[in-house]
């Protein structure tokens, strides 16, 4: 296992700046999870971790050794991608196999560390199986293994499971998690998708055109974002944001609740909020409309638990509001979270 430690990093492509003075510290064995939107830079930032890409400035340490000039065989990692290419004509025993045959390791340790890759990842049943057998998920987990035999020291991910449909995908992110705890990895891993982020990472770091904007637990980000592009672009759907003068007051949907619903000892802030769309969604209702006293009108989201038996009434002005303590402040002007 090992720490990374990235270094005023950055990377300029022609006269496109991909990433810019970026600073992190992926503590050793922690899953440190990379999201932003496309084309913010999180994909360019891993591969000048993998060494597939070489840093216009900065530089990458893993473990005590400067790592930018190695590489990518040299820095002892591990990367999923994708797009994970498994030799149709083999069998999942042999595509596990395959880095250690091409280093010429013993037989010998070859079937142990298969058979132990393959148990960490359940697929001690499926050995002798080829990928076309197979689900999306399974051969998933056979790219997994494959890259688990060499006992890398970082396993770098990037966006491994969007091959898979949505149930799948829940279902592989909880075993990858699992997984990672089992084996303690120190793991760096890219996706678009704040859900995943969200359910995979001990951290996550949030990029906006190839900047870093926050660093935090999932808990962090969500309740405390940095700046309004975290605010908006963590939650589905994402924060509320008013405009009040120099401020921007910003509230979570969960916390946009019907006045009647506060118990009276509880500090609040009325807001009056003119439905205009009702979502259904089974375990709550969405509402869609603007708040009132605004101009120009601030759309705003509500987000009602069906256990609130609330009814809406389209077209008409309700009173809601929102505690004190789940109001968030930001700065009219930068956007930056205000304490
Ligand atoms: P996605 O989620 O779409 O994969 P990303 O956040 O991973 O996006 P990168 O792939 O890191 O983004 O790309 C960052 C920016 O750098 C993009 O604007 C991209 O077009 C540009 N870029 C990436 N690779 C190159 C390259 N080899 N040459 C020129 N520009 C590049």
């Amino acid at each position: 296992m090992a720490r990374v430690e990235i270094k005023d990093i950055g990377k300029v492509f022609a006269d496109h700046t991909a990433v810019s003075n970026i600073n992190l510290t992926v503590e050793d064995g922690e899953f440190l999870v990379l999201l932003g939107p496309s084309g913010c830079g999180k994909s360019t930032l891993l591969r000048m971790i993998a060494g597939l890409e070489l840093p216009t400035y900065g530089d990458v340490f893993i473990g005590e050794r400067k790592a930018t000039r190695l590489q990518p065989k040299e820095r002892n990692i591990a990367m999923v991608f994708q797009n994970y290419a498994l030799y149709p004509h083999l069998t999942v025993y042999e595509n596990i196999a395959f880095p250690l045959r091409v280093r010429s390791v013993e037989k010998k340790l070859i079937d142990e560390k298969v058979r132990s890759a393959a148990e960490l990842v359940g697929l001690t049943r499926m050995l002798n199986r080829k990928p076309r057998q197979m689900s999306g998920g399974e051969r998933q987990r056979t790219a997994l293994a494959r890259s688990l035999v060499r006992d890398p020291d970082v396993f770098l991910l990037d966006e491994p499971l969007s091959n898979l449909d949505a149930k799948l995908r829940h279902s592989a992110r909880e075993e990858l998690r699992q997984f990672q705890d089992r084996i303690g990895v120190t793991s760096i891993y890219v996706t678009h998708d704040q859900v995943e982020a969200m359910g995979l990472g001990d951290r996550i770091v949030v990029m906006h055109a190839g900047t870093v904007r926050q660093v935090g637990t999932p808990e962090e980000v969500y309740l405390y974002p940095a700046d309004t592009f975290v605010a908006t672009f963590m939650g589905s759907p994402p924060m509320n944001l008013v405009s009040v003068g120099n401020v921007t007051l910003g509230f979570r949907p969960e916390t946009f609740l019907p006045e009647t619903n506060f118990q009276t000892d509880i500090a609040t802030t009325r807001i009056s909020f003119l439905v205009h769309r009702v979502e259904y969604l089974g375990g709550d209702q969405l509402l869609y409309g603007t708040v009132g006293g605004t101009l120009p009108e601030t759309a705003a989201i509500a987000r009602i638990p069906s256990s609130v038996h609330y009814s809406p009434t389209v077209g008409t002005e309700a009173k809601f509001a929102v505690a004190n303590v789940d109001l968030r402040y930001f700065d009219s002007g930068s956007g930056k979270a205000l304490i």
